[in-house]
Parts: structure tokens; C-alpha cells; sequence
């Protein structure tokens, strides 16, 4: 009989052998996977039905086609995906990223992810990812919408409320959502609220669904200095992106006391001694689309940076929220020795495991984006128990929803690492409390 390590190193193997050239998922599986040892020999159960290994292997994978036409009568050709990852808790659900980064190692490592996210959120969904290599920078709304089109031309007959739900990530936002909404409504001849989350709020979207991402992310690092005898009045934070999760984190922890002093994007950073103003932020980056280079020129406490300098800044707290594997080693190493004290994950893996393992050295608190960030997709379950009973709820009534789960999340990853003996460390936590609802499930289906 192998080890049980010597199993899980079998399984991270297999996953590599079987998904080639697809890093950021091996990534991901060897995240979770590495971390599972103590579960399994609690329970041998999980080992003698395989459910890490069912767990890894994608319930159904869709690639498809997605022809449109650009402003100047050119036919253009990307690709879709939607990987429908585990559904034992419930209908898929997970976001779509049109960015040109997507591919298929992309969209299994999110919804690998997402799988544990959700579970890790006690709502009744399971977990999916979807999107396509498509650019929406640059592109007219006529543009955006017929490629939203022709996407949902095909993607329609794989969704349902109760099969799979999808909402925004990265370059999907309440626009793209419409346009999506739209066509599905045309191809079925169905007004299915619930087949789509992230919606405006005029046509069946939760309010606050879209601070809830960065809300949440703010919620969870409030408890996580509370476990420490702390609080966010008075601190200083970065925050990387200037996205939808970036805004309202920021929004949130200036409503919480924090001085936030900077953000990015992928082409620069700005810092703002006086306060990053988020009135500005939203104008730029939600009503005119602009570069955030474009800051400075209404704020002269303002000045641009290199992207990457942001983790050179002096802060007491660091919260990314751009993209995966976005703060390295050396990133770590200066936050560390600039006085950081908590890093939150707003963004999926955007720290890369040697950056976590110096912070974890160092102990700096570190909240891993499965739970961190889990305040978004819990907000679209609630969204979809709205839709189910043709009910609109108030902000104020979401957004405590939202922080009781959220508080919720956090006490259940911060008791999981102390029942296995490693108090304070959030990325165990996270993923034994995903691992374990997802496994149960499992077990009780029988082999499906
Ligand atoms: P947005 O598209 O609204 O914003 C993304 C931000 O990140 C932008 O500022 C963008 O800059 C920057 N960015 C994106 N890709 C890169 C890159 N390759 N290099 C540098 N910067 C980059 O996306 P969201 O805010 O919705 O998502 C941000 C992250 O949060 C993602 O990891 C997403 O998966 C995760 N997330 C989102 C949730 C949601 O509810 N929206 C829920 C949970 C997680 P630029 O405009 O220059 O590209």
C-alpha cells in the first residue's frame, strides 16, 4: 500500500500527465491536493472511492466556435469554453473571462477553484467556468454585443437554473451579462432569471451583487485581523486592479476606516498619498472605459508607476484583485520588509505559491482567495433564490446576508485549521472545508 502522501504526489502526477501544458490548473490541483493529507487520514474513505481524483478530472468540458463580425464587416474567429467542473452540490455555477489570456488551462484552473469556493460558501451550488479569448478593450458595444450573441448562440444549450449558471469574471461585466441575457431569452423563448446571475437589478440582478466581491473580500480580512486582536480603522492598504473587484474593496475599506493608497492596472499603478478616490475609479473605469493612467491627470497628489511597483509600497495591508499568479516571491519579500501584516486574495491564485509560503513564514495573515473572495458567487446564489421566488430584496437586507456568510466563511476555515493543528492558516482551512462538503456528496451519489 502506497503512503498517503505517496498517493497524493500519484494523483498531482496524473493530473500533469493528463492536462499537458496546462500550468495554472496543475497549479491549482497541487494547491489543494498537497494540503489534503491530514483529511485523508482522518478519512480513508475519501482514498477508497478516488474522490480527489474524481474531484480533478472535469464532469464535462464544452470548446466551441465563436464566429462574429467586427465594425468594419470583418469576420472574426475566437473560442469558447465552459467547463462544468462538479455538481454535487448543486447546478454549476461560475463566472465567464473573456480576456486574450483564456485558454483551456485557465477556465479548469477557475473552476477547480470555484468547485471548493462554492462549496466553502454552504450554498447549494456546485462549480463551473467558462469564457473565451476574446478582448472586449477597444471593441464598440455593437461589437461586444454581437459576440456576446453569437457566444450564447451556442453556449444556451448547456445552461438552465437548475444546470448551470453563469456570471462575470474578468472582462464580463452587467453589459456583456444583458447582451447574454438577451439572446438567451430569444433562442428559448423563456424569461429565465435564473440562468444568468450578475444581472442589472432593473431586470432580475441582486443589488449588491456588484460590490459583493470586493465587500466580501473586505468582510473576510476584517475578521482575519479580529482573530488577531485587530481592526482595518487606520490602516494602510494597496490594492492591485482598479476592476470590479478592486472598486468596491476599496470603496469598503474606506467606509471601514482604511487609507487606500494605491491601485493598478495592467499598464500602471497610481499612487495617492491623499486617498485613492473611488468617485474617480468609477468614473474611469465603469462609465468611460478608460486607461487608469488617466487619474493623475484629475488628481495631482497622483503619480503613475510601473504595474508591478505597487508591491513596493509601504502598507500595512495588500489585497490583490487584478489576475493569477500577479504577486511574486519578490513582491512577498518587499511587502515583508515594508511592514505588511495581511495579504487577502480579491483576485483567483493571484499569489504564487513561493510568494505564500514566504508570507506565511513571515507571518503575515494570509486569506486565500477560495474563501476570501467567495462573497461574490455567494451573492449570485442569493441572487438566484430572488429569481426562484420573483422577490426583490433591499441593499441594507444583502448586504448583511452577505456579511453574516462571509463571517460565516471565515469561522469555518479559521476552526477547520485548528481541528487539524495549524491555527491561523487559512489556505488549510479553505480547502478542508471545500474538500470535505464536496467528498460527502460524492459518497452519498454512489459512483457517478
Ligand atoms: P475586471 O475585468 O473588472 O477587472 C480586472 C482588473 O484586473 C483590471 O484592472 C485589469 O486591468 C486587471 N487585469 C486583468 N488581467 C490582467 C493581467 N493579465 N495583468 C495585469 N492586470 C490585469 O475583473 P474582476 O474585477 O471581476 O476580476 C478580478 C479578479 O477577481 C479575477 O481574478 C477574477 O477571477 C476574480 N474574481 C472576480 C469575481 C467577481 O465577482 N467579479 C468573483 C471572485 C473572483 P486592465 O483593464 O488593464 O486589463
Amino acid at each position: 500500500m502506497p503512503t498517503i502522501r505517496a498517493r497524493i504526489d500519484q494523483i498531482i502526477e496524473d493530473v500533469i500527465r493528463r492536462n499537458r501544458g496546462e500550468t495554472e490548473f496543475h497549479q491549482a490541483v497541487r494547491e489543494v491536493a498537497e494540503s489534503l493529507e491530514p483529511v485523508l487520514r482522518k478519512h480513508p474513505e475519501y482514498a477508497e472511492h478516488k474522490i480527489i481524483e474524481r474531484i480533478c478530472e472535469p464532469e464535462r468540458q464544452i470548446i466551441f466556435r465563436v464566429p462574429w463580425e467586427d465594425d468594419r464587416g470583418e469576420v472574426q474567429i475566437n473560442r469558447g469554453f465552459r467547463v462544468g467542473f462538479n455538481s454535487a452540490l448543486g447546478p454549476y455555477k461560475g463566472g465567464l473571462r473573456f480576456h486574450p489570456s483564456v485558454y483551456l488551462g485557465i477556465i479548469k484552473f477557475l473552476g477547480f477553484e470555484q468547485v471548493f469556493k462554492n462549496a466553502i460558501t454552504g450554498m447549494p451550488i456546485g462549480g463551473a467556468k467558462g469564457g473565451a479569448d476574446f478582448d472586449p478593450k477597444g471593441k464598440s458595444d455593437g461589437e461586444v454585443m454581437r459576440f456576446c450573441q453569437s457566444f450564447m448562440t451556442e453556449l444556451y444549450r448547456h445552461l438552465g437554473e437548475i444546470t448551470d449558471v453563469p456570471a462575470g469574471d474578468i472582462g464580463v461585466g452587467t453589459r456583456e451579462i444583458g447582451y447574454l441575457f438577451g439572446q438567451y431569452k430569444r433562442i428559448t423563448n423563456r424569461y429565465e432569471s435564473g440562468v444568468l446571475t450578475g444581472k442589472g437589478p432593473h431586470w432580475g440582478g441582486a443589488l449588491v451583487r456588484r460590490e459583493a466581491t470586493g465587500y466580501g473580500l473586505v468582510y473576510f480580512a476584517d475578521e482575519m485581523l479580529k482573530a488577531r486582536g485587530e481592526a482595518i480603522d487606520g490602516k494602510t492598504c494597496v490594492v492591485s486592479g482598479s476592476g470590479n473587484v478592486a472598486i468596491y474593496a476599496i470603496q469598503k475599506l474606506q467606509m471601514l476606516g482604511a487609507k487606500v493608497i494605491a491601485c493598478s492596472d495592467s499598464d500602471s499603478a497610481v499612487l495617492d498619498p491623499a486617498g485613492i478616490n473611488v468617485d474617480t475609479l468609477i468614473k474611469l473605469k465603469e462609465v468611460e472605459r478608460k486607461r487608469l493612467r488617466h487619474y493623475a491627470e484629475v488628481h495631482p497628489t497622483a503619480r503613475c508607476l510601473e504595474p508591478r511597483a505597487l508591491w513596493t509600497i509601504s502598507c500595512e495591508m495588500a489585497l490583490p484583485c487584478a489576475t493569477q499568479n500577479e504577486l511574486h516571491a519578490e513582491d512577498a519579500r518587499n511587502l515583508i520588509a515594508n511592514g505588511c501584516t495581511l495579504v487577502a486574495e480579491g483576485a483567483n491564485m493571484p499569489t504564487t505559491p513561493a510568494a505564500i509560503r514566504l508570507l506565511s513564514e513571515a507571518q503575515v495573515a494570509f486569506g486565500p482567495g477560495k474563501a476570501a473572495n467567495a462573497g461574490g458567487v455567494a451573492t449570485s446564489a442569493l441572487e438566484m433564490q430572488q429569481n426562484a421566488s420573483r422577490d426583490a430584496w433591499t441593499f441594507e437586507y444583502t448586504e448583511r446576508r452577505l456579511h453574516e456568510i462571509m463571517r460565516r466563511i471565515h469561522h469555518d476555515c479559521h476552526e477547520a485549521a485548528s481541528e487539524f493543528g495549524t491555527p491561523g492558516n487559512y489556505v488549510l482551512g479553505a480547502n478542508i472545508v471545500g474538500f470535505r462538503r464536496v467528498a460527502e456528496a460524492m459518497l452519498a451519489f454512489g459512483l457517478i
